[in-house]
């Protein structure tokens, strides 16, 4: 956690927690990052999906090209925002009133998931014109990944392209700009590369056994995010570089590529305190703040969401306080089930009842994935943490319209 994070998680009343605090600066350090690594002819796409809390959107906004969206939420949300962002509509199961928004928005692109819903779009299109990309479900083997998309819904069967074709003919104001492809969430840059350029090779037989100039190819997002080794962040310069290479051979083509959680999994920190520390049957369990209906990351994902202990050395009570002390702890929340993990048995040197508990990588398919309603529990509140130190902090969420003002207290928070 970066110094001015530390300051604004330490200093956050007890009655903010638990709280989602967004790094502004270190999340658009990141993204220039990314963007610096990636050749010219490709173009970086944000999938909002991943978060589309609106500062960050905006913070993404002077890095990216553009933002992909799957929903006629997400367009609208975006839209708002960003309005002069380019858009990419992708996803499956969109209605004709979703078609007729992104029409009626002039998206940039519209990804196209199968035969059918082209068909619908030309039936509404009227006199507008859109670009469009046919999504394509490639047979390859992505190998051990987190999340494999090929094979399931999305996209649609190469023998169904020719079919599109032939709708396309007849409908002259969709121009069919290239191919879309998204296969597998989870790679690293290594088998990300060897991926895409299967995906290329393909692609390029295609297009010239149909006399198609190809002129260019989504070939999605999925780049990886290590949660039991959050340094080890996705080579973005081994992946430039490869791409790079690629792109040599292909002078006239555009890449495309839409990552989410790689760009924003780590600017965010979902902040709560210890409760309660308990030991059933032998085994140390911290009950928190909060739990996965804020952050249902580790239960989707069934990972152990990394944290770290920011301490707390006042103990306002006359008895003794609560610790566990050198032996793994399971961090749990605050919900009636078994399934409200958000760590299993990890080893921490102390903690304690009133400690505060950071849990890092929660910037990306986090609070936005989370049953929110679920016994119903206070939601969290939000912080970002500004560009320029010195500058004013954003003013704080309150809990609930209305509801009394938190008392101004003194925290004795160390760095140990
Ligand atoms: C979800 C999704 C993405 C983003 O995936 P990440 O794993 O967050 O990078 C990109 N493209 C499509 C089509 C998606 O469905």
């Amino acid at each position: 956690m970066r110094p001015a994070t530390y300051d604004l998680v330490a200093g956050l009343p007890d009655d903010d927690l638990p709280a989602y605090v967004y790094d502004l600066p270190d999340l658009r350090e990141h993204v220039r990052t990314i963007r610096a690594a990636l050749p010219e002819r490709v173009e970086l796409l944000y999938a909002a999906k991943a978060n589309s809390d609106p500062r960050i959107l905006g913070t993404l906004a002077e890095h990216v090209h553009g933002f992909e969206v799957a929903s006629g939420g997400e367009l609208d949300h975006v839209r708002t925002l960003v309005p002069a962002a380019p858009i990419a509509f992708g996803g499956p199961g969109k209605t004709p009133g979703e078609l007729i928004r992104a029409l009626d928005a002039g998206v940039e692109r519209l990804h196209i998931e199968s035969e059918h819903e082209l068909r619908l779009l030309s039936s509404l299109l009227g006199d507008r014109t859109v670009d469009v990309l046919l999504r394509v479900n490639l047979p390859v083997d992505v190998g051990q990944v987190a999340l494999a998309m090929g094979g399931g819904p999305f996209g649609m069967d190469p023998v169904q392209l020719d079919r599109c074709l032939a709708v396309l003919a007849d409908a002259p104001g969709i121009r069919l700009r290239g191919l879309h492809v998204h296969l597998a969430s989870g790679l690293q840059a290594r088998p990300q590369l060897a991926l895409v350029d299967r995906i290329l090779t393909w692609a390029d037989t295609w297009a010239g056994d149909r006399g198609i100039d190809l002129s260019e190819v989504n070939v999605g997002g999925g780049m990886g995010v290590d949660y039991t080794h959050p340094p080890r962040v996705f080579d973005w310069p081994a992946f430039g570089a490869g791409l790079g290479r690629i792109l040599a051979d292909r002078p006239r083509l555009t890449l495309r590529i839409e990552p989410g959680r790689s760009v924003t999994a780590y600017c965010g920190w979902y902040v709560t305190q210890v409760l309660d520390i308990k030991f059933s049957r032998g085994h140390a369990f911290a009950v928190l703040r909060g739990g996965t209906h804020h952050l249902r990351t580790p239960a989707a994902k069934q990972h152990d969401q990394p944290f770290e202990v920011i301490p707390d050395d006042v103990w306002p009570r006359s008895w003794e306080r609560p610790e566990a002390r050198d032996e793994p702890v399971t961090l749990v929340g605050q919900l009636c089930t078994p399934k409200d993990v958000l760590a299993g048995r990890i080893m921490v040197e102390r903690l304690r009842v009133g400690d505060r508990v950071a849990f890092a990588m929660a910037g990306a398919y986090a609070w936005n994935i989370s049953h929110h309603s679920f016994l119903m529990h206070p939601h969290p509140t939000f912080h970002h943490v500004e560009e320029a130190p010195g500058t004013p902090r954003t003013p704080r969420t309150p809990r609930t319209p209305g509801a009394p003002a938190p008392a101004e207290r003194t925290y004795a928070h160390r760095r140990s």
